[in-house]
């Protein structure tokens, strides 16, 4: 059988090292043809020459000519966009797996699907920015996109890969982060180190600082309309601390069916490397022989108002969601730099949303340019008020 030729953006981050993982799990399943980094340039080099690649890219120009004196003479150095760009659309490759946090995939994801390639798609801020825009160039390709979080994951694999919204509703499961019990009066009081301890998921810092705000489930909430043509009010977000039911899909007669799994990102990569075939994890089963208890309850859109804002966003549409997506990064930021309270990335969410000059139908550069706008937006109301 003939080799997948993936590519992988974000190759040094947590969804690059999960990814990794499943790649040299089932080596004989896949060639890694092209690989993009950040500032981490020696990591990145190392995956180069391990998985002897024929393109490798970094972030910055300052770090480029010991990073090409890293790498042997079988792999080409690139950087930024060009660099991924390039990889992307290279003609051997079938699949491209972005694992990029935040939104320098887009420009790159685009191309590949232009140029006919599978996404494997683990940025969610892909799809929250420009999700219209992107699925509609899914469409026209005929490419698979397949998210690699586990939630759309689940989802997607409950539809089996039909996104004909012919559900009932989506059950987006939630953990409810590590403050789901904690009262209103002791949010002033969160601190990074606490906000920082996610009780199931071992990820990067900005998406656990957003499971605590309940900001990833409402990303993920945005996410899903797009990827599965869903109505706003077709989403429902279902807090389950045990993160093991990935998500949940009610049809129109009622039944719900659900995607199980430890919580490990192998299993949605895997999934989304192998689709639709489906092969032998190396993670150990579930064994309910020792006792497994699932709750689910309600989210509280007191305390969480993120959810809500979402929704919001999403009947304002327009540039609406990238502006969310933008002001929460910058918000998140200031909080792990400890310049503001946890309590504050919501008040810049909401200013940056009633400041920005909306556009109910943007294209993408003025999508680029309302992420930009609300990063300013963003910043300048941090500076005036920390
Ligand atoms: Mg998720």
């Amino acid at each position: 059988m003939k080799k997948k030729n993936i590519v992988i953006l974000g190759c040094t981050g947590s969804i690059g090292d999960s990814t990794l993982k499943v790649v040299r799990h089932l080596s004989d399943q896949f060639n890694v043809v092209g690989i993009a980094g950040g500032s981490r340039f020696e990591k990145v080099a190392d995956i180069a020459n391990e998985f002897d690649c024929k393109y490798a890219s970094i972030q910055h120009e300052e770090n480029f000519t010991q990073f090409k004196s890293l790498l042997t003479t079988s792999t080409k150095a690139s950087l930024g966009e060009e660099g991924m760009v390039e990889m992307c659309s290279d003609p051997s490759v079938d699949l491209v797996l972005c694992g990029i946090v935040g939104t320098a995939g887009l420009v790159p994801v685009l191309e590949a699907i232009r140029s006919g390639k599978d996404i494997g798609l683990a940025s969610k801020e892909i799809l929250v920015m420009a999700g219209e825009i992107v699925m509609a160039e899914v469409a026209k390709a005929g490419v698979k996109m397949i998210p690699v979080d586990s939630e759309h994951n689940a989802i997607f694999q409950c539809l089996d890969g039909q996104s004909d919204n012919s559900y009932r509703r989506i059950l987006l499961t939630c953990s409810g982060g590590p403050f789901r019990n904690t009262p209103k009066e002791d949010f002033e009081s969160i601190t990074r180190k606490t906000a920082l301890n996610h009780p199931t998921w071992d990820m990067g810092p900005k998406i656990t600082i957003d499971s605590a705000t309940l900001m990833n489930k409402s990303l993920e909430l945005i996410e899903a309309v797009w990827l599965f043509d869903a109505d706003v009010d077709q989403v429902e977000v279902v807090i389950h601390p045990q993160s093991i039911v990935h998500s949940m899909v009610e049809f129109t007669d009622g039944s719900i069916l659900s995607q199980m799994s430890n919580p490990d990102m192998v299993f949605p990569i895997q999934y989304a490397l192998t689709y639709p075939e489906r092969y032998k994890s190396s993670i150990a089963p579930m064994d309910f022989t020792k006792g497994v208890s699932l709750t689910f309850e309600g989210p509280d859109h007191d305390r969480f108002p993120s959810i809500n804002m979402a929704k919001d966003c999403l009947r304002r549409g327009g540039t609406s969601p990238a502006v969310f997506n933008a002001a929460n990064e910058v918000a998140v930021e200031a909080f792990l730099e400890e310049s503001i309270p946890f309590l504050k990335i919501w008040d810049v969410i909401r200013h940056t949303e009633e400041k920005h000059s909306f556009i109910k139908k943007p294209s993408l550069e003025e999508i680029i340019k309302a992420d930009s706008e609300a990063r300013e937006i963003a910043k300048d109301f941090l500076a005036k008020n920390s």
